[in-house]
């Protein structure tokens, strides 16, 4: 078997460890072509000196210094920096498979390089999908590329479509998709309590272990939001064929209903390594490390519907994915921009939707033609979005 070569971008973030973890489980499938990293230098020479990747990325000059220090002398690895040098090891001709973990707007064009070079793209980077999910989708068509998701739902939405599924729900006989999630770590705490809640009990999720910025997204539920914006792009779903469903067990994790009332759902333990492996992998199955389902000590799997007052995120996700054009761009930007900003502690828990729709409110979404487009809305999201917090903290 040749071995597939893989470029995992972020490899140093929660994704991106759970990947390295299924591939040390089969040497003989993959080996690591490059690995990129930000802040996480120490980790990074560690997974360089480990995998000896033929690149390394870093964001700036200072930390590839930084890293090869780290890594030592004679080390075959080549450091490389900056953004030019992600799109290079995302879209190089050595290169099939690119997993894209990095998190946020700053996985957009490195992806983008990878599905315009046609490539294997297993997709966790869902803020690169809702910003610019219509070029994304149009890239896909003409280059040939293969995206395969990777977020649990969209994973499990995946398995649990027809084998020769195309985009447009309709022609497979699917009549809507039933998108999971566990409601966070604030779904049943007093709405007087949701003012004061730390960084820490926000970013501890009750049934999976994340990156900070996705599990702040999950306590506001805008992941679900961002979800939603997702599935209706991977998937050619409208918005009204996407219903989100409380399920606190995270078992199930996600449904597809069918015209003639069959619904078909994949189930499993809350671990990454089981769409990571499942991506990786496909067509074929391979082994994640993630051990049986006990459904008996489970016993039981609820369902509630979302509180869309307790989680006002929601609503302006689907408000942004009506609106269409930049809307979703500039959704994500404010919502990055917030999320850092509870994160450095300079809002509030409850601040983050109101910057949010104070932002979609103020900068006026256009139509996508290019990437410049998508890019401008962002940078006027995140524009308004700093002007909103500078009001903030001077009222
Ligand atoms: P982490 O924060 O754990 O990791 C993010 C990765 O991106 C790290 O390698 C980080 O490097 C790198 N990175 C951060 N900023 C930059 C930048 N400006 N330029 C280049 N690289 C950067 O996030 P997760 O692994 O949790 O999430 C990654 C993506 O996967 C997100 O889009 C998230 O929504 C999605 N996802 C994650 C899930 C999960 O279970 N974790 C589930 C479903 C989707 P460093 O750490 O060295 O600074
Ligand atoms: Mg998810």
């Amino acid at each position: 078997m040749t071995r597939q070569r893989l470029t995992i971008l972020g490899a140093t973030g929660s994704i991106g460890v759970s990947t390295l973890d299924v591939v040390d489980r089969h040497p003989d499938r993959f080996e690591i072509f490059a690995l990129t990293g930000s802040s996480q230098l120490d980790r990074l020479a560690a997974q360089c000196r480990r995998y000896n990747p033929k690149y390394a990325v870093v964001g700036s000059l200072q930390s590839a210094q930084k890293l090869a220090e780290l890594i030592g002398l004679n080390h075959p690895t080549e450091i490389l920096a900056g953004l030019d040098a992600l799109e290079t090891v995302a879209s190089s001709s050595e290169v099939d498979t690119v997993m894209a973990a990095i998190v946020g707007a700053a996985g957009l064009k490195p992806t983008l390089a990878a599905v315009k070079a046609g490539k294997r793209v297993l997709l966790a980077n869902k803020e690169a999908l809702v910003m610019a999910g219509h070029l994304f989708m149009t890239e896909i068509k003409s280059s040939g590329a293969k995206l395969l998701p990777i977020d649990s739902e969209h994973n499990a939405i995946f398995q649990s479509l027809p084998h020769a599924f195309e985009s447009g729900l309709e022609r497979s006989g699917v009549s809507r998709v039933l998108l999971t999630g566990s409601g966070g770590p604030f779904r049943t705490m007093p709405l007087d309590q949701l003012a004061a809640v730390t960084v820490e009990q926000a970013c501890a999720h009750p049934n999976w272990v994340m990156g900070r910025k996705i599990s702040v997204d999950s306590a506001t539920m805008m992941n679900k939001g961002l979800e939603v914006i997702e599935a209706h792009w991977l998937f050619g779903a409208r918005p009204d064929q996407i219903e989100i469903i409380v399920h606190p067990q995270s078992v199930i994790h996600s449904m597809v209903e069918y015209v003639d009332g069959s619904v078909l759902a994949q189930l499993g333990h809350p671990d990454m390594r089981t769409p990571i492996a499942h991506a990786l992998g496909y067509p074929d199955r391979i082994e994640s490390g993630v051990g049986s389902l006990d459904l008996f000590r489970i016993a039981q799997l609820t369902f509630e519907k979302p509180d869309l007052a307790r989680f006002p995120c929601i609503g302006l996700a689907y408000r942004a994915l009506e609106a269409g054009g930049t809307a979703p761009a500039i959704l994500n930007a404010a919502n990055e921009v917030a999320v850092a900003a509870f994160l450095d502690g300079r809002l509030p828990f409850l601040r983050i939707a109101d910057v949010i729709s104070a932002v979609l409110d103020e900068v006026p979404h256009v139509i996508v033609n290019v990437l410049e487009d998508v890019l401008h809305a962002d940078s006027r999201g995140r524009d308004a979005a700093q002007r909103q917090l500078a009001s903030w903290a001077t009222a």
